[in-house]
């Protein structure tokens, strides 16, 4: 059995040396005799992974001192609602700018806790960018700005964080955590659900300044109270252990790399090949503004719906999974992950030619 180059959105592809890994240690973990998800997450072992996960995060994204690392139940549409009721205290207000289908469901959530404003929208262009700053309305009276840094689905991506004053900024970097060098200083909370670029379902990280922490609404549920949570090392209530796990593994993969400078380059030659031969062809299209592709999501359409299912299934035969658009946009999707090796980027590129040149 061979293992098929993966594009699929989440939960996505993870690496292979991470996952011969779990592998191996599965059944006998550091000679305990049993696996990682069978222990104690408070015994020594378990608390040795979580304190062991947090520093390799630590070290990778270089986060100060001040900020919280939470392992949370729930992924990122927890956070939605986590966020709001952390964050806001008694009559305040949240900006949300709204640049696809993430972003969308993220406002849906938090409006059930919270005045909310969209401060920008891309949606009469149908979300194919990210608003232009100097279009966006006032920031006046709110207590926190939201972003979805990398929409999933759609394919845009801020490259460079907006200027919002003062006001933190709220990142929902579910699919682009990891995949570039931030300033975690710019952010006030910045959260992603694992299983993109970290580990697998299930399983929330959330980074916040400690100076945002503290004053959450009275009925928020303690599993996502930021301050309890920080308190007890997350692990208020029984953590996902096996996911907190396997982001450990995936971390040290990273470090083992270079961290994230060198992975950040491999991904920019991955996008690079992509985008090259979808705009070195009449075929292949991709409808978002240049200056806001996405590094780690890549949607593009055939110039013929029609053959849609064909390149699907041609794509399957020649080990190449996962590519098809989200229902909602149609179309096609690469998602090309930490974990994508440049040689999967490439297969597809080689595809998409021959493709073309048979059915273009
Ligand atoms: C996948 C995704 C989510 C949802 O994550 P869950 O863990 O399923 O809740 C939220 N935001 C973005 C940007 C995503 O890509």
């Amino acid at each position: 059995m061979s293992r098929v180059f993966n594009f699929n959105p989440g939960p996505a592809t993870l690496p292979l040396e991470v996952l011969e890994r779990a592998r191996e240690e599965f059944l006998d973990f550091r000679g305990t005799g049993m696996s990682v998800m069978e222990m104690s997450h408070r015994g020594k072992v378990f608390m040795g992974v979580a304190e062991e996960t947090e520093s390799s995060l630590r070290r990778l994204m270089n986060i100060p001192d001040r900020y919280h690392v939470l392992f949370l139940p729930g992924g990122a549409s927890m956070m939605f609602a986590a966020v709001p009721l952390n964050l806001l205290p008694n009559g305040g207000a949240a900006g949300y700018v709204n640049t696809g289908s993430w972003s969308t469901k993220a406002i849906a959530q938090a409006q059930a806790y919270a005045d909310v404003r969209v401060v920008a929208s891309s949606e009469g262009t149908s979300f194919d960018r990210v608003p232009d700053r100097d279009a966006w309305g006032s920031l006046n009276g709110l207590n926190y700005v939201h972003i979805t840094p990398n929409e999933t689905i759609g394919g845009v991506e801020f490259h460079a964080e907006p200027n919002v004053g003062d006001l933190p900024i709220v990142a929902d970097m579910s699919s682009n955590i990891l995949s570039k060098a931030i300033d975690v200083s710019k952010y006030g909370v910045i959260y992603a659900g694992a299983q993109k670029n970290i580990a697998i379902s299930g399983l929330a990280l959330v980074v916040v300044d400690s100076e945002l922490v503290g004053d959450a609404h009275p009925m928020t549920p303690s599993v996502v109270n930021f301050a309890q949570q920080s308190k007890n090392d997350s692990m208020l209530n029984t953590p996902n252990t096996f996911a907190w796990y396997l982001a450990g593994l995936v971390f040290e993969w990273l470090e083992a790399r270079g961290g994230i400078a060198a992975v950040e380059e491999a991904n920019k030659r991955k996008a690079a090949a992509l985008y090259g031969a979808i705009d070195g062809s009449n075929f292949y299209a991709n409808p978002v503004r240049p200056t806001d592709r996405s590094i780690m999501n890549v949607p593009f359409t055939l110039a013929d719906a029609g053959l849609d299912q064909s390149f699907l299934a041609a794509a399957e035969d020649a080990g190449l999974a996962g590519l098809k658009g989200h229902r909602s946009v149609g179309g096609m999707r690469a998602s090309i992950y930490n974990a994508m090796p440049q040689a999967g980027v490439d297969v597809l590129v080689d595809f998409m030619r021959e493709f073309e040149r048979t059915h273009g």
